[in-house]
């Protein structure tokens, strides 16, 4: 599968006037390879001056290429067909090495036309493409065949995506396109498609599409062209890399590629980590993860898994560590020998920055407010710590049924009091980034008597729950380092290697200041 294929990054422009355009364009030579300039997008009174255009990509050596969508197609105005068969007709007498980018139905019509057309159509200047908002059509690889059987340079087809799954025909049609000696282009489009572009290239894709900035992106799921380079290093992505990923629903805000890829980066691993939003589970294992059933030929070697699919994943797993059975939760998949295994790091990951931060455990009074998965890793942890645990949840009967499997008390959240506790830690979701932000599950008058706060949340690294902790006079925790620890734990049961902890620190800090 291996290609010679060089990585070509795309950055999509669309704006209304020709002189944003020119402004975007120069800021592109340094994020990308090529721009695509949306003409669509451009109002109509400056479609009349499209000869400075056409010389300003006369000027460039880099990738250029013209689109003129109509709105069917996802462009920004309704067009028929003679408005833009007239369009391109127009642009195809400009001299320069720009492509454009022409719509099935067009290409087809262009066909038929062009015998008794003045100005012939060069077809090696035409990317032919077909746009699907609504997902992967049935007949994907009859719109491939349509597309081939012209005489179009490079064939592009993007669908939206609605689950990962939906990347499966995309990087299908690459592979018939590599056979055939094809240029092609193949987008999945929306976040559940993000896979077609970071590893299109390695798949024999044309080219891949990167956004300008995270304002500018001109489709769902486009990520930037600065991400594609500096986190997902595309330009080194081969066959040959080991792709690892984060299967959950959603994971586009999640910051866990950039702690991996920093520290594929600094050991030299030849590594990529990209989101995977996995709505249907099961059919992913099936489609996309189990080396026996599995109909992607890639190298997927590991997978960390978030909400909502951490215990459900164990129905699909074919080994499971006694820890992680027992925590009723994996969060770690490994890839090797033909099966699939499972781990839970975040138990681990817990103790280990706890007790860094805190000294013995045993016998220390920790209160868990919580009664979730997280919470489950936590009490764990610290029961095998001997420490003397309490579980508080707002439903008490869970908090009981917690307490129960790890010789803890239950309690009731509502009016807790957390005096003379040692450690109250927060497994629960409020204080979150979002519209949970400004929540805590406890307040200062609550904490008082408390000596240190943990917040497994990490995002805002300072939470409302650890400002009431500090009001109240204890020392605080975020829960960064934990997500770091956990991931160090991922990268050495992946790679067998010892995990670069601050590189991966330092790149999630970054992150989180970019969100
Ligand atoms: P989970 O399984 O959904 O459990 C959430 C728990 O929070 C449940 O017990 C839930 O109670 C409780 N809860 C939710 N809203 C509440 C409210 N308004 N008042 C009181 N309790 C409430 O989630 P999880 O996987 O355990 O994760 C919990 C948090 O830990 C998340 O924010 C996650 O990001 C974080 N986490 C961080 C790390 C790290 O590395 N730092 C690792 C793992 C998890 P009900 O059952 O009554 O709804």
């Amino acid at each position: 599968m291996d290609t010679n294929n060089p990585v070509r990054i795309c950055v999509p422009l669309c704006e209304r006037s020709l002189e944003a355009l020119e402004l975007s364009a120069a800021k592109v030579t340094s994020e990308g390879d090529g721009v695509e300039f949306r003409l669509d997008c451009l109002v109509q009174s400056e479609l009349d001056h499209i000869d400075k255009l056409l010389q300003l990509a006369a000027r460039t050596d880099s990738l250029t290429i013209f689109t003129f969508r109509p709105s069917d197609e996802g462009g920004k105005r309704e067009l028929n067909y003679d408005a833009r068969d007239e369009f391109w007709r127009r642009l195809q007498e400009a001299q320069g090495a720009y492509l454009t980018d022409l719509e099935l139905d067009l290409v087809e019509g262009l066909i038929t036309s062009n015998s008794t057309s003045s100005s012939p159509i060069d077809w090696a200047r035409v990317i032919g493409s077909k746009h699907d908002f609504s997902g992967p059509p049935g007949d994907l690889e009859q719109i491939y065949e349509r597309l081939a059987r012209t005489p179009v340079r490079i064939i592009k087809i993007a669908v939206q995506a609605h689950d990962v799954t939906d990347c499966i025909p995309l990087f299908r049609l690459l592979k018939r396109a590599r056979e055939e000696g094809r240029e092609a282009i193949a987008i999945a489009m929306g976040p559940a498609g993000i896979a077609t572009r970071i590893l299109g290239p390695s798949r024999g894709a044309f080219l891949t599409y990167g956004a300008l900035d995270k304002e500018s992106s001109t489709a769902p799921g486009q990520i930037t062209a600065k991400e594609l380079k500096d986190v997902y290093r595309i330009g080194r992505i081969t066959s040959k890399t080991e792709i690892f990923g984060l299967a959950g629903f959603p994971v586009t805000h999640s910051i866990s590629p950039h702690i991996h890829n920093a520290a594929f980066a600094r050991m030299g691993f030849d590594g990529v980590y990209i989101p995977l939003e996995v709505r249907d589970l099961a059919s992913f294992i099936e489609r996309m993860v189990h080396p026996h059933t599995r109909e992607m030929d890639w190298n997927l070697r590991g997978l960390s898994v978030t909400a909502p699919h951490k215990t459900a994943v164990m129905d699909h797993l074919d080994w499971i560590e006694p820890a992680a059975r027992d925590i009723g939760a994996v969060n770690t998949v490994v890839i090797e020998g033909g099966i699939l295994r499972g781990y839970n790091t975040d138990a681990p990951a817990f103790i280990k920055t706890l007790v860094k931060k805190f000294g013995d455990l045993r016998d220390a009074r920790c209160a868990i407010i919580g009664a979730g998965g997280a919470a489950s890793a936590v009490a764990l942890a610290l029961n095998q710590n001997r420490s003397r645990v309490t579980v508080y949840a707002r439903d008490v009967k869970k908090a009981a049924r917690l307490a129960k499997r790890f010789d803890a008390e239950p309690a009731s959240l509502d009016s807790a009091s957390f005096e003379g506790f040692d450690v109250v830690i927060n497994a629960t979701p409020l204080g979150t980034s979002g519209k949970h932000e400004m929540e805590t599950p406890a307040r200062t008058g609550q904490l008082r008597g408390a000596r240190l706060a943990y917040d497994l949340v990490y995002n805002p690294t300072e939470t409302q729950f650890l400002r009431e902790a500090r009001d109240a006079g204890c020392e605080i925790f975020g829960g960064l380092s934990m997500l770091v620890a956990q991931a160090t734990e991922q990268f050495r049961l992946w790679t067998g290697l010892e995990a670069p902890e601050k590189v991966m620190q330092w790149a999630a800090v970054e992150a989180l200041k970019n969100l």
